[in-house]
Parts: C-alpha cells; sequence; structure tokens
C-alpha cells in the first residue's frame, strides 16, 4: 500500500484512540486502571523505537546534523508542555487548585496540540521510510494515545469546563495527530527533518511524560512494565523485521 494512504488510516486510527481516551473520563463510570498498564509499556517501547531505530535512520537521512534535530525536537515539547504551561503532567489531573484560570487549562491543551502534530509526522515520517519503521513508530504512538486523549480531557474537566468541552479537546487532539500525518505528506522530501525532530518529540514523551507517571507507583511492578515494553520491541524486531 501506497505510504501515504497508509499513515493516513494509521493516523485516523492513533486519533479515534485520543478520543476514546476522552470518552472514558467524561463517562465517569467507565474503568480506568487499565490506563497504567498502557503508560508504563509505552515508555518502554517508544524509548526503545526512538533510540534503536528512529535515531540511526534520522542519522543515515541526514548525517550527523540530524542529531541536532533530535534535541530540538525534545526542547520544543519541554517549551510547550512543561514551559509555557504552568503545571501538566500525564495521567488523570486531579489538582483542580491549579486550575482556577481557564487559560492554565488551554495552555495544556495547546502544548498537546503540539505534541500530537509531532505524533502525526512521526507516523507519515516512518512509513516514507519504510513499511517496517512505520509501523514500530504507529504502535509506539498508539500506546500512549488513550492516556493522551484521557488526560486532556481531565484537564479540562478539573478546571470547569463542561464534559462537552472536555471530550471535544480529545477530538482536537486527534485532528492535530491527522494534521500531522497531512503535513509531512505534503512535505514527504523533507522527511530528513521530520524523522529526527519527532524523535526527539518521542524520547521527550516517552521519558519526561510518562517514566515520571510510572515512577509515582510504588509497586515495583509497573516500573518493570517498562522494561516488558523495550523487550516487545526486540521481540517485533526479532520475529518481524525479517519479513
Ligand atoms: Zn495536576
Ligand atoms: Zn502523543
Amino acid at each position: 500500500m501506497n505510504p501515504i494512504l497508509t499513515s493516513i488510516c494509521l493516523g485516523l486510527t492513533a486519533a479515534a484512540a485520543n478520543v476514546f481516551g476522552g470518552t472514558i473520563i467524561v463517562q465517569r463510570h467507565w474503568e480506568r486502571r487499565y490506563l497504567r498498564y498502557f503508560v508504563a509499556l509505552g515508555a518502554g517501547f517508544m524509548l526503545a523505537t526512538a533510540l534503536v531505530e528512529m535515531i540511526p535512520e534520522s542519522l543515515e537521512l541526514r548525517g550527523r546534523p540530524a542529531a541536532l534535530l533530535v534535541l530540538l525536537g525534545y526542547l520544543i515539547i519541554h517549551f510547550f508542555e512543561h514551559t509555557v504551561t504552568p503545571h501538566f503532567h500525564f495521567g488523570e489531573e486531579t489538582h483542580p487548585d491549579e486550575f482556577k484560570h481557564s487559560r492554565t487549562s488551554y495552555s495544556v491543551l495547546f502544548g498537546l496540540i503540539i505534541h500530537t502534530f509531532f505524533d502525526g509526522i512521526a507516523i507519515a515520517s516512518g512509513f516514507l521510510v519504510s513499511n517496517w519503521l512505520g509501523w514500530l513508530i504507529f504502535l509506539a504512538v498508539f500506546l500512549h494515545k488513550v492516556p493522551e486523549g484521557f488526560t486532556v480531557s481531565s484537564v479540562m474537566l478539573a478546571s470547569g469546563l463542561s464534559r462537552g468541552t472536555a471530550w471535544a479537546s480529545s477530538v482536537v487532539l486527534g485532528g492535530s495527530t491527522v494534521a500531522g500525518v497531512l503535513t509531512m505528506a505534503l512535505f514527504r522530501h523533507h522527511v530528513g527533518a521530520g524523522l529526527p525532530l519527532s524523535a526527539g518529540v518521542t524520547i521527550y514523551v516517552a521519558a519526561s511524560d510518562l517514566v515520571p507517571e510510572v515512577n509515582k507507583e510504588p509497586a515495583m511492578k509497573m516500573a518493570l512494565l517498562v522494561f516488558v515494553g523495550a523487550a516487545v520491541f526486540f521481540l517485533l524486531d526479532h520475529f518481524f523485521h525479517a519479513l
């Protein structure tokens, strides 16, 4: 299948996972504890994908300057998620005092729009390089998409906005993911920039958004799941990479 078409289909799937995450928080009675496992698995899988596949591929595409773009991708997300945003962490928002001003919640939404845009850039960049890389990146993105939609909607609710607005914010993140895919499709000749930038974003999301959530859990089981996430990457590599 054409790499652009595949990216669009999988971008829409990832977007649907964002919306599903938003739906979980709006439907108060829905079970949500299992989302923690996706955060831990996703962290390990994303780190392995970014460090073992995305960065080496980027260096092959662009040479040493790719490393600078990886750093830039990392810093872009640090800026929008944790510098201009007064309060943000992954997972359910349980600090309503931090959201006395609704602009705080909109700053979180904006930070996540930038992040999810690069989720889309990552998926399309992957498929522009190879089917194998595309599927790996899609899986890395997909694993944290439900918790991501969940996070944004819970932030909106904590700041006193309506459940409709909370749900709509998860739709916006889905839309931004698809916009990232379409942007990369349009600028497909710049995959040598898209891949390293989104590798930096992936490392940031894994190490600075997801791992801190894992470390909040006192049980060792959650911390161990990060290793399982990385192990899944190597299992896939072993069994499917040659195909
Ligand atoms: Zn909080
Ligand atoms: Zn994301």
